[in-house]
């Protein structure tokens, strides 16, 4: 595989979207934001890869779909995004990497070829932007990141904890995740978040456990009283220079914002909320990213798809060099 440092490798223009002046941005072949596969050109710097895995929620099923609804919805993006002033497609090389392998019965064996798959897709370097699946495949999207650039600062986005230990006995499961990771180091501690807790637990204690692991929390409440900045001032400043994981679990945001997730919450962040906090991100260390939950089976006009494709697209941005 190409290294991203090697200068013969770089004085390649990288290949970006089909062009929508020519091409309308509703025709053609479906790859995210229609760019080209990963196959199509020679090297990468960005890949954007479905996970269609949904074996481990507790409620409604569906997100294995997920990944084939966000990229239709995202035939919408265009080449430049204008609050971060960057042209996430044609100043590094993005590609769409398809769906990872992941086998549908047997959840331990689909987090190693998770694992094996992203790892493969980042081991030089390369950023990883992931549409879920349910939550389950952030504990080998942090293997393999951890592989590569050792424990991250992770900032998790999601009305649940996902730091439960196990559920029906099982230890892997979409609510489980972040407990794994905690037991094998995978995040910094003291650099770590999750941003957008809200609603019924089943005991006080969950709360307590989830403290041990060494997580802040921007409950969703908080965003009554303080602005977007505010709340982004915060998370840099526990995150530092760290290299940085965001996890999105779709349900952050208010159903009215995401109606198709496994889980729903009421009272959760407008898209407008979640999108100024990841921008707000600029010019940090974005080493990986995810975008998990969308079970398209409930969605309504593709509100929810939509929300997550613009999410994947504020990650490639902020992968972009100057972001
Ligand atoms: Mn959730
Ligand atoms: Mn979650």
């Amino acid at each position: 595989m190409p290294r991203l440092n090697d200068p013969d490798e770089r004085t390649t223009a990288p290949v970006g979207q089909t062009d929508g002046q020519s091409s309308p941005r509703y025709a053609g072949l479906t790859t995210f934001a229609r760019l080209p596969r990963i196959q199509d050109v020679p090297r990468h710097d960005v890949a954007v890869v479905g996970v269609p895995f949904d074996s481990g929620v507790t409620f409604r099923p569906g997100a294995r779909f997920g990944p084939s609804a966000i990229r239709e919805a995202s035939r919408l993006l265009r080449p430049y995004n204008p609050r971060l002033d960057v042209m996430p497609f044609s100043d590094q090389q993005v590609v769409d990497a398809g769906d990872l392998p992941c086998n549908p019965f047997d959840i331990a064996q689909a987090g190693k070829e998770i694992e094996e798959a992203a790892h493969a897709l980042i081991r030089d370097g390369q950023r990883l932007v992931t549409l879920g699946g349910d939550h389950t495949i952030a504990y080998p999207l942090l293997r393999a990141m951890n592989r590569v650039h050792g424990p991250v600062a992770l900032v998790h986005f999601d009305a649940h904890l996902d730091t439960w230990d196990t559920y029906f006995d099982a230890p892997l499961t979409h609510g489980t995740p972040f407990r794994r990771a905690a037991e094998e180091g995978l995040f910094l501690p003291g650099s770590s978040a999750h941003v957008g807790i809200r609603g019924s637990l089943y005991d006080p204690q969950d709360l307590a456990d989830d403290a041990e692991l060494g997580f802040t929390i921007v409950h969703c409440a908080d965003l009554d009283t303080l602005t977007v900045r505010e709340v982004v001032d915060r998370l840099r400043q526990r995150i530092g220079d760290a290299p940085l994981y965001v996890s999105v679990d779709i349900d952050v945001l208010d159903p009215a914002h995401a109606p198709a997730t496994g889980t729903p919450e009421a009272g959760g962040m407008t898209s407008r909320e979640l999108l100024g906090i990841l921008r707000g991100f600029k010019g940090l260390d974005l080493v990986g990213a995810d975008v998990v939950e969308v079970s398209p089976a409930y969605d309504h006009a593709d509100i929810t798809s939509v929300a997550a494709a613009n999410i994947a697209y504020e990650f490639v941005s902020l992968c972009t060099k100057g972001s």
